[in-house]
C-alpha cells in the first residue's frame, strides 16, 4: 500500500480561520490515521496579496491546534523555477501554448459567448497559432474539446464535467508567474500527496488539475471537497458572524483542545459521541462519516466543549494560561496562588477569559476590592454587621484556615446564634469577593488565607 500523503495548502493572504483549520485537522488526521505524512505548504505566489506575517500567524495557529507536519512549511514563492520547468514541458509536448490575446479581448470572448446564451469562456483563437513567447503573452492549457473529466470524490461521490464546460485555461500569466492550478498540481504531484481534501469552494478546480496531471503524464491523487461552514443564518461563514480567525479563539480563551474537537465535529461524526481526545480522533477517523451538507457553527457547543475541557484541564497548565491572560492588569503574579485559585474556578468558567474575570477578586489588593452596589445594599444590613463582626472574632482564632476548620468555626457560630447559613453566607461573601457569586465559600476563604480574608470583612464593616 502506498504511503498516504496529505497536505495543507494555505495562501497567506490571511489569518487561518475557522474552514481552513478544519480543512489542516482532517488533512492531519488522515496522515496520521494512515500512518502517512502530513505536509504544510504556503500558497504564496499572488506576491501582491500574501503577506509574510500572515504565514506566520498561520505558522502560530498550526502550532496552538498541535497540528505538526513532517515536511514544510514549502513555500510556492521558492519553487518558481519548479513551475517554469513543467510548463516549458507542457508547451514542448503541444499540450499548451502561448496567447496573446489581451484581457480586453478574452472578456469580449466571453461576453459573445454569454450573449449568445453559452458558458462564458476564451475561445481558443491563439490555440492553433504556435506563438512563442512574447510580452504579454500568457500560456494557456489546450484542453479537449470534447469528452469528460470524471472523478471519484471522497466526500461527495462520483463527479463529471463536460470538457466542452473548460476552456483553455491559464497555466502562466503574462508576468511569468505560475496560476493555483498549475503550482498547485505540479506542487501535490512532486510532494507525493495521495489525497488533497479541501473546501468545496475548489471543486470546479478539479477537473481542470485533473487536465493538467493527464496532460503531464502524472498519477491523479484522490480528492475530497468538504462542505461549506456556515453562520447560524445559514450563510457563509463570515466575519459578519463574529471571530472567524482561529487565534481570536485563542485571545478569547478557549482550549485548543476544544477547538479541535469542535472542528472536526464540523462536517465529521462519530456516532453521537462529542468528545473526543486526540488519540480517539486519529484512531476513529474516516472519510466516510465526513458529512455531505454544510455544517453550521454554533458557539453555544464550542463554549460547551471548551467548559468541559476547563473542568477536565491540569490546574497547572490552566494557571499558566490564566497569566498568559491578566499578565497585562497585574505584574507581579504568582503561579503558586493562581494554581490554588484555578480549581476553584473550573467548575464555573466556559473560557480562560471567564476565568480571568472570576479570579480578579482573588487577585486585586484588599484595599482595591470594588464592591457591587447593590450587593453591598442588600446584604451587608446592620444585622449582617453583628454577625460579620463576631465571626471576624471567631476567625482571628483559627490556626490552620482551611475548609475544615472554617466550616467547623461558621457551624458552630450557626448554632451559638441560633442562625440559619444563608444569613451569613452572601455577607460574608460580599464582604471578601465584592460580589454575590463566587465559588463555594470556605475554599475561597482558605484560598485567600487568613489575613487577607479578616482584613477583607473588616473593610466591608467600615462600609456599613
Ligand atoms: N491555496 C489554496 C487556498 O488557500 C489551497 C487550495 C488547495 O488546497 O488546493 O484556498
Amino acid at each position: 500500500m502506498t504511503k498516504v500523503i496529505t497536505r495543507f495548502a494555505p495562501s497567506p493572504t490571511g489569518y487561518l480561520h475557522i474552514g481552513g483549520a478544519r480543512t489542516a485537522l482532517f488533512n492531519w488526521l488522515l496522515a496520521r490515521k494512515n500512518g502517512g505524512e502530513f505536509i504544510l505548504r504556503i500558497e504564496d505566489t499572488d506576491l501582491e496579496r500574501s503577506r509574510e506575517e500572515m504565514t506566520q500567524a498561520i505558522l502560530d495557529a498550526m502550532d496552538w491546534l498541535g497540528l505538526d507536519y513532517d515536511q514544510g512549511p514549502y513555500f510556492q514563492s521558492q519553487r518558481l523555477d519548479l513551475y517554469r520547468e513543467y510548463i516549458q514541458k507542457l508547451v514542448d509536448t503541444g499540450q499548451a501554448y502561448y496567447c496573446q490575446c489581451t484581457p480586453e479581448e478574452v472578456d469580449a470572448m466571453r461576453e459573445e459567448a454569454r450573449a449568445k446564451g453559452l458558458k462564458p469562456k476564451y475561445n481558443g483563437r491563439c490555440r492553433e497559432k504556435n506563438l512563442g513567447p512574447g510580452p504579454g503573452r500568457v500560456i494557456r492549457l489546450k484542453a479537449p474539446l470534447a469528452g469528460q473529466t470524471a472523478f471519484h470524490d471522497l466526500v461527495k461521490g462520483p463527479i463529471a464535467v463536460n470538457n466542452e464546460e473548460l476552456d483553455d485555461f491559464v497555466l502562466q500569466r503574462a508576468d511569468g508567474t505560475p496560476t493555483y492550478n498549475l503550482a498547485v498540481v505540479v506542487d501535490d504531484a512532486t510532494m507525493g500527496v495521495t489525497h488533497v481534501l479541501r473546501g468545496d469552494d475548489h471543486i470546479n478546480n478539479t477537473p481542470k488539475q485533473i487536465l493538467i496531471y493527464r496532460a503531464l503524464e502524472l498519477n491523479v491523487p484522490l480528492f475530497g471537497h468538504v462542505p461549506m461552514i456556515l453562520g447560524p443564518d445559514k450563510k457563509k461563514l463570515s466575519k459578519r458572524h463574529g471571530a472567524t480567525s482561529v487565534m481570536k479563539y485563542k485571545e478569547m480563551g478557549f482550549l485548543p483542545e476544544a477547538m479541535i474537537n469542535y472542528l472536526v465535529r464540523l462536517g465529521w461524526a462519530y456516532g453521537d459521541e462529542e468528545i473526543f481526545s486526540r488519540e480517539e480522533l486519529i484512531e476513529k477517523f474516516s472519510l466516510e462519516n465526513l458529512s455531505k451538507s454544510a455544517s453550521v457553527f454554533d458557539m453555544d457547543k464550542l463554549l460547551w466543549l471548551n467548559s468541559h475541557y476547563i473542568k477536565e484541564g491540569d490546574p497547572r497548565r490552566l494557571a499558566r494560561l490564566l497569566s498568559e491572560h491578566i499578565r497585562d492588569s497585574h505584574s507581579d503574579l504568582d503561579l503558586t496562588y493562581l494554581e490554588k485559585i484555578v480549581p476553584l474556578l473550573q467548575p464555573r468558567a466556559k473560557t480562560i477569559m471567564e476565568m480571568a474575570d472570576q479570579a480578579e477578586f482573588f487577585l486585586v489588593a484588599d484595599d482595591q476590592l470594588q464592591y457591587d452596589a447593590k450587593a453591598v445594599q442588600k446584604f451587608l444590613s446592620d444585622e449582617a454587621r453583628n454577625h460579620l463582626q463576631e465571626i471576624i472574632r471567631r476567625l482571628e482564632q483559627a490556626e490552620t484556615f482551611d475548609r475544615q476548620e472554617l466550616e467547623n468555626i461558621l457551624a458552630k457560630y450557626l448554632e451559638d446564634a441560633n442562625i440559619k447559613f444563608k444569613v451569613i453566607a452572601q455577607p460574608i461573601r460580599v464582604a471578601i469577593t465584592g460580589r454575590t457569586a463566587s465559588p463555594g465559600l470556605f475554599e475561597t476563604m482558605e484560598v485567600l488565607g487568613k489575613e487577607r480574608t479578616i482584613r477583607r470583612m473588616k473593610r466591608a464593616l467600615n462600609r456599613i
